[in-house]
């Protein structure tokens, strides 16, 4: 043997000696069973367990060094091996390249493996709200509202798997997503973050990316864990504003907002994460009622609990429930709390420890939660192969991730007014494009893109493009003008900007929101900023024809400037393939099919959801005192239009009546009428003609997308059932009553019973 041979032979050698030695500890620690597990939490030190439920971020030990990141050892041996810290999360500042995130969780899965007592595998977890936004290179869909637009579930559980395969080969089996929380204040910051505003479109795409996540088993390299967020309330805060009091009164929380989360469990979501805000009064971070005996045994929820971001302490700090961190300590894990993001120090640990030894916290306690900890990273694959998987990171980036990112903004994409058939536009035509929207990436991608505010675009893909270069390759002649940024309030260049729209055939104007993540997005008035106004009322001066392009996290209200658009298009915050699809759409290469999953409000003072009650709509008074008023959004949620239209016919009931544990069959025709293919969501509706708790005015029971071509029909067939019917009644117990029901689908309207017996 040569020497060069023999060194080759020795480094092999000493390789698959540390390869075997790590597979070797991962195997001695294969864990499944319960009983395996109570063994290793029988062999564990308070502080060991303690250690368990602390989760902290990766700046307490690391920091970027520009594109990349730098681990403190001294920091990390001081939680890893000190303090025992079993999970890490988040970026600093931006997304790290693939390799990045491999070193980083390599060392910190070898530094437990090789200096910890019990080797119980260390698991990171990081935000994966509308795909691997924190890994360098990834694919990002739109956000959940325009997921929810879609009405396409199983679109929905697709983006969730390419997301989860895009995690899982950066290292990384816990995705803090989704977002359950229903989107019925639309001031609220997170509203983009939501599925809107229906109950049963949120259980329902919510479980769809549940599905999608999680796959069929955690252990496989293609899954990562889901966190069904935020439990319960977050979303609809009394001032609008993000971490705000909500008052929601319990008939309402049982009827709205658990029933999302009723649905994960159902849907087999690992863990939960908790409101960071009030409901009530009541932080939900202290609420036992809510987090034990509402979750764990109403709902039967089995998996981790995880505090949200710095959320105990304030139960001190902000919501002045507790006299200290160490009380706010107690109150959390008394109330249900398994794992606390602290993030930033060792004091949930210290003040842990020192309740459990005053007696405050019971040990049982502590062992639930590590119980669960455990089993979760058992359920995770983590004791069986600890380290970054292969197989895994062969899933990252691959080509066809595109086309779904871009399937699903097309099918997001809402035609909310086309006058006199304007759109599709024609191609070859001159084009003035203006607004702040339309050459920019973070309006496309919204929050969590890249960074937590979205704001860096040196992190994004470099072949991603804006509104106005996916125009141009379109059109004859394209003309940009920013005009105005979102915020400002004059237009520059105004005088060029005129000349140029007087020569061209159409003026697309792009406006609506730059990206903003959680807190700094809180705004005053729901108003699109006035600067943005004024640019369309300055351009409709030309005559000539304007098309709207709407890119937002929210629904700012356009009433002033809407009758000067003859087409406006919603596109949310469409994300990486966003400007492709407008442009599809625009150019009648997609046939437009997205719903608004909201209501569109038209005045900033009436903000309400599809589903009001009967007393919220349409009084009128005889004189003296005549008054009218009515529910009139700007667009009506389910509204969106299409190039082709749709005929409904032939609305057959199985029966006139549904018994206790019956179901009804409802039986009815859509024919594609138009000249072109296109898709067609079919909604489902009910009214409750009397009930004994006051009946909404319609509320969505089932939804179903149809694909057809010119002349095409479809017979579809949706089932009701009493489940479908029922509501929260005054003692809080869900009930069906008999009686008449209502039932709308298209313009097709009938009647039938339900007889509680
Ligand atoms: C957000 C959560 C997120 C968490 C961890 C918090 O600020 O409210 O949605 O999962 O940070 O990054």
């Amino acid at each position: 043997m040569t020497l060069k041979n023999y060194t080759f032979f020795k480094i092999i050698g000493i390789v698959s000696l540390i390869f075997c030695q790590i597979l070797s500890n991962a195997q001695n620690l294969k864990t499944t069973s319960d009983k395996e597990i109570d063994d290793i939490i029988s062999k564990m030190t308070l502080e060991e367990k303690v250690g368990q439920m602390t989760n902290l971020t990766l700046s307490t030990v690391a920091k970027e060094e520009g594109q990349t990141i730098v681990l403190n050892t001294d920091s990390l041996r001081n939680a890893i091996v000190k303090h025992h810290i079993g999970s890490i999360q988040n970026v600093i500042n931006h997304a790290y390249s693939l390799e990045d995130w491999h070193k980083l969780i390599t060392t910190m899965q070898k530094m437990t493996m090789e200096e910890t007592r019990l080797k119980i595998p260390f698991m990171y977890c990081i935000d994966a709200v509308h795909g691997t936004n924190f890994t360098l290179g990834s694919t990002l869909f739109p956000h959940n509202l325009g997921m929810a637009a879609t009405r396409n579930p199983e679109l929905a559980r697709q983006c969730a798997e390419i997301t989860a395969k895009e995690v899982r080969a950066s290292g990384i089996r816990w995705d803090f997503s989704p977002v359950l929380d229903v989107g019925r204040q639309p001031l609220w910051p997170r509203f983009g973050e939501t599925f809107g505003e229906d109950v049963y479109i949120v259980k329902t795409m919510g479980a769809a990316t549940i599905k999608g996540y999680e796959g069929n088993d955690l252990k496989q390299p293609i899954s990562v864990a889901a966190c069904m967020k935020h439990y319960v309330g977050y979303s609809v805060p009394a001032n609008g504003k993000d971490r705000a009091a909500a008052y929601i009164p319990e008939i309402v929380l049982r009827e709205y907002f658990l029933p999302p989360f009723k649905a994960a469990v159902e849907a087999g979501a690992h863990t939960l994460m908790v409101n960071s805000a009030e409901v009530n009064g009541k932080p939900v971070h202290a609420s036992k009622y809510l987090l034990t005996d509402v979750l764990r045994k109403e709902l039967g929820f089995k998996g981790v609990v995880i505090s949200d971001w710095e959320d105990i302490k304030k139960l001190h700090e902000r919501h002045r429930i507790a006299e200290s961190n160490k009380e706010a300590a107690g109150l959390a894990v008394n109330a249900g709390i398994d794992m606390c993001i602290v993030p930033f120090d060792y004091s949930f640990y210290n003040d842990v420890i020192a309740l459990v030894k005053e007696g405050k916290i019971t040990e049982a306690r502590i062992n639930e939660s590590v119980k669960r900890i455990l089993k979760f990273k058992a359920d995770l694959g983590l004791f069986n192969q600890p380290y970054i998987e292969k197989e895994a990171a062969k899933n990252f980036a691959l080509p066809e991730y595109k086309q779904t990112a871009l399937q699903a903004s097309r099918e997001s994409i809402t035609l909310l007014k086309n006058d006199e058939n304007i759109l599709p536009l024609s191609k070859n035509k001159k084009i003035v494009i203006v607004g702040p929207a339309a050459h920019s990436l973070t309006t496309l991608n919204g929050a969590w893109s890249y960074t937590w505010q979205g704001q860096k675009t040196e992190y994004f893909p470099a072949d991603e493009p804006t509104i106005y270069k996916a125009i141009k390759k379109n059109a004859a002649e394209v003309k940009y003008y920013k005009g105005v940024g979102f915020d400002t309030s004059y237009t520059d260049n105004l005088d060029e900007i005129l000349l140029a729209a007087k020569t061209a055939d159409y003026i697309i104007i792009c406006i609506g929101e730059d990206a903003y993540a959680e807190t700094p997005g809180n705004i005053r008035d729901l108003e699109l900023p006035k600067g943005q106004q004024s640019l369309v009322k300055q351009l409709a001066v030309t005559g000539k024809p304007i098309v709207l392009v709407l890119t937002e996290g929210r629904p700012r209200i356009v009433r002033e400037i809407e009758p000067l658009a003859h087409g406006i298009i919603l596109a949310y915050w469409p994300a990486s393939q966003g400007a492709n699809a407008i442009a599809d759409v625009l150019f009648g290469d997609f046939n437009p099919c997205g719903r608004l999953p909201f209501s569109y409000p038209r005045y900033s003072g009436e903000l309400m959801a599809y589903d009001h009650k009967f007393l919220d709509e349409a009084v009128e008074v005889a004189s003296p005192y005549k008054f009218a008023y009515e529910f009139n959004p700007q667009w009506a949620f389910g509204h969106g239009l299409s190039y082709t239209t749709f005929a409904y016919s032939g609305l057959t009931l199985s029966s006139e009546t549904i018994a206790k544990g019956g179901k009804l069959k409802v039986t009815f025709t859509v024919q594609n009428t138009g000249k072109v293919a296109g898709m067609e969501t079919v909604e489902l509706y009910t009214r409750d003609v009397y009930a004994s708790v006051t009946p909404s005015v319609k509320r969505l029971r089932k939804f179903t997308k149809l694909s057809l071509a010119p002349g095409d029909s479809q017979k579809v067939e949706l089932d009701l059932d009493e489940e479908d019917l029922a509501f929260v009644e005054e003692n809080l117990k869900w009930v069906t009553e008999s009686g008449e029901f209502e039932l709308m689908v298209g313009n097709l309207k009938s009647r039938f019973k339900y007889i509680n017996k």
